[in-house]
């Protein structure tokens, strides 16, 4: 591919904070770097506390033990998702209840919530997809009636809003990713951020393989022990080092990656005039971060030739989330609420187009190609 679907962006500076740390032998976790990526994520977010985990998908994990999940128990979510956000629940014996998205946005849709709730419905996963936040008024409102927790998968979130306020913030717990395909980036990497106080000491806990060695470096503890289950949940040194050259940028990475958003919206309004393609929707109450530029084509056929053109021209366009209610592990493991219609016929339909930074001086192709096959 000459134009590739993602391409991680440098800013210069992840070898200079490496080589700090490989200076002073800083490489276990919760040095100085994880301290600088920890008090930037709390100021940005407003959160309680942040916590940096080797990936979204160990923070989902964290979650789940945080909000005492366990076997017979159920989890609301949508099925238009990566399988982390399933996965985390089935791993402590949990059903997940797959519930219906939204067209609009492509997000869990807060009118099918209550419809799924039983007596054994622990907590509700909104999945933030794109960076645009689901209608967490109604859903936040669903979970206090029915006194459910609420945790955010807010993987491609980072620097989003709903109403004003930073996602993976509203719910008690919220997860980040910084995997290299992500809009701040660290290979892999992410952040629970914990908005509940009651659930920060044992956060520390869980993600420090269930002792309680961060209150003894505190020194409000004599001696570290064994006090509650847990695993490694946190990053190497390296890795934060890294994290925090990214995490200093963020703000201008986000901008940049908005120009390039903007630039396909406005390019592909004919196409949306002309009844071609839909374009991503975003309500009045969501400020988005710009993490991804999709179309959603007529039906899978049209999608499938539309990614080969792109393909004939080389560049990436790619298609994500088989549902996971129709994965193999889906079946086993988790069950639907009511119809998938909405899941089933939008996933077929997305495509996802080149965004990243350094794309701009080829947009312009990535644009001719998509117009070109409707013409
Ligand atoms: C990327 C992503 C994840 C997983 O993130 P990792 O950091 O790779 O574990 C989970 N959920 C969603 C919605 C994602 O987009």
């Amino acid at each position: 591919m000459s134009i590739p679907f993602n391409k991680p962006h440098m800013t210069g500076r992840e070898l200079f904070y490496i080589s700090e740390a490989h200076h002073h032998g800083w490489l276990a976790g919760d040095g100085k770097f994880s301290k600088l990526c920890h008090a930037k994520l709390e100021e940005v977010t407003g959160a309680a506390k942040a916590l940096l985990t080797h990936s979204c998908t160990a923070a989902l994990e964290m979650a789940a033990i945080l909000a005492d999940i366990g076997p017979g128990d159920e989890v609301i979510m949508p099925s238009y998702t990566f399988v982390s956000t399933a996965n985390a629940f089935v791993l402590r014996g949990a059903t997940p209840v797959f519930v219906d998205i939204r067209p609009d946005t492509l997000n869990l849709d807060e009118r099918l919530v209550e419809a799924a709730i039983t007596s054994r419905t622990k907590a509700i996963v909104p999945v933030h997809y794109a960076g645009v936040a689901c209608e967490m008024d109604a859903l936040l409102d669903i979970a206090r009636r029915h006194g459910l927790m609420v945790i955010e998968d807010a993987a491609q979130g980072y620097g989003a809003f709903y109403k004003g306020r930073p996602l993976g913030t509203l719910g008690a717990l919220g997860a980040f990713s910084f995997h290299e395909t992500k809009n701040v980036i660290s290979g892999e990497g992410g952040a629970l951020l914990v908005q509940d106080p009651a659930l920060t000491e044992r956060a520390e806990i869980i993600r420090e393989k269930g002792t309680n060695r961060s209150r003894f470096f505190r020194g409000q503890v004599d001696k570290y022990t064994w006090v509650d289950i847990g695993s490694s949940f946190l990053p190497s040194e390296l890795v934060a080092a890294f994290l925090w050259a990214q995490l200093q940028e963020s703000e201008r990475i986000n901008a940049e990656r908005m120009a390039i958003w903007q630039r396909y919206h406005d390019a592909f309004a004919p196409l949306e005039a002309a009844g071609h393609v839909r374009r991503p929707i975003i309500p009045a109450d969501c400020a988005h971060n710009a993490h991804m530029y999709y179309l959603l084509m007529e039906d899978l056929e049209q999608r499938t030739r539309f990614i080969a053109a792109l393909k004939a021209r080389q560049i990436g366009a790619v298609f994500h989330y088989v549902p996971l209610h129709s994965s193999p592990a889906g079946q086993r493991f988790a069950r639907v609420s009511g119809s998938m219609d909405v899941t089933d016929r939008q996933s077929e339909r997305l495509v996802r187009l080149p965004l990243w930074l350094g794309v701009e001086a080829e947009q312009e192709s990535v644009i001719e190609a998509a117009l070109a096959t409707f013409r």
